[in-house]
């Protein structure tokens, strides 16, 4: 039987309606024959909550292991309440801390490094057929101390228990679709995106749109893991990350502020001369100084205030 990770954002736990809901969303996994893994952030705000009852407690240089041991909560109460979810549909459940799914990191508090992984006990929860739920975003020093992974290290939680477990296809769902031709609040036309590359997603990530954490994707492009963006709130498909990723060309368009100007970006595989001259013909009298170019993406820069116009007029010469 295929494992598969599934990964719930923080904005998917936010209340025991969707923490419901995404118990029946790893039971349908489950019914479609799959050996679901959960993997959890903390309910939405909730860290950021907690770091800000840590300064009104510890004022302001904090203890970094100690800011670790609160953050940590956040994770292992949304990885409870979804064990006390399934169970109450009568699915066997087992929550986990990351030190008990075996997730070893150096000791640089706040932002560890995962040094290994040993799924011995995740192995044997599965083998008992019990459905692990995976506090996301943290592991254990080598002095047996919590530490966290750095903001937005449950998708680095979930990508390296994809790769122990040999998962075939680690799901995020959240409370977007995928990922768009252009963030669709700018452009309402953007359409979602069924393919990209890691280096597409990478791309965008760098030129101002990180949709994954950055670590956890370049940790997914190193050891091949098929990403699945998609929607807590429905099955339809998403945006699949793969090495392969879609057909070459323009995939997506993104912008970065920087100081006074933008930077609108169009993000692809096997750019040139072609993609350059149709930008350069679409942005027109917006676009003064020289764009910077590479194959993988084609970087305009304009005054912030034309930012947003000369993203629309790229997304219609594109898409
Ligand atoms: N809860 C943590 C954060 O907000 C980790 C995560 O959500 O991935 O950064
Ligand atoms: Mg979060």
């Amino acid at each position: 039987m295929k494992t598969i990770i599934i990964k719930f954002g923080g904005s998917s736990l936010a209340d025991p309606g969707r923490i419901r809901r995404a118990a029946a969303m790893v039971l349908g996994e489950r019914r479609r024959g799959l050996r679901p893994v959960a993997v959890v952030s903390a309910p939405a705000d909730c860290t950021d909550d907690l770091l800000k009852l840590a300064s009104l407690a510890g004022g302001a240089s904090l203890s970094r292991r100690e800011t670790d041991a609160l953050l940590a909560a956040g994770e292992q109460m949304s990885a409870a309440l979804l064990a006390l979810a399934l169970q109450a549909e009568g699915a066997p459940a087992v929550s986990l801390t990351g030190a008990q799914a075996g997730i070893k990191t150096d000791d640089a508090f706040s932002a560890a490094s995962v040094t290994s992984v040993n799924a011995g006990r995740l192995r044997r929860e599965l083998a008992a057929g019990r459905i692990p739920v995976v506090a996301g975003f943290q592991g254990v020093s080598p002095a047996g101390d919590i530490t966290t992974l750095g903001r937005g290290g449950s998708d680095l939680s979930a990508v390296v228990l994809a790769r122990a477990l040999k998962a075939g296809r680690c799901d995020f769902r959240t409370d977007v679709k995928g990922i768009y031709t252009a963030h669709p609040a700018l452009i309402p036309a953007a359409r979602k995106i069924p393919a990209l590359s890691y280096g597409e997603v990478i791309a965008l990530a760098e030129l101002g749109t990180e949709v994954r954490q950055l670590r956890a994707v370049k940790y997914s492009a190193r050891h091949g893991i098929a990403l699945h963006l998609r929607s807590s709130f429905h099955d339809e498909p998403g945006t699949l990350v793969t090495r392969e990723g879609g057909r070459a060309g323009v995939s997506c368009l993104s912008l970065k502020k920087e100081g006074g100007m933008a930077l609108v970006s169009v993000i692809g595989r096997r750019l040139g001369a072609l993609q350059l001259a149709k930008a350069l013909a679409a942005a027109g009298a917006l676009c003064a100084g020289k764009p910077a170019c590479s194959p993988g993406a084609i970087t305009l820069r304009v005054p912030a205030p034309s930012g947003e116009a000369l993203l629309k007029k790229l997304h219609a010469a594109f898409f």
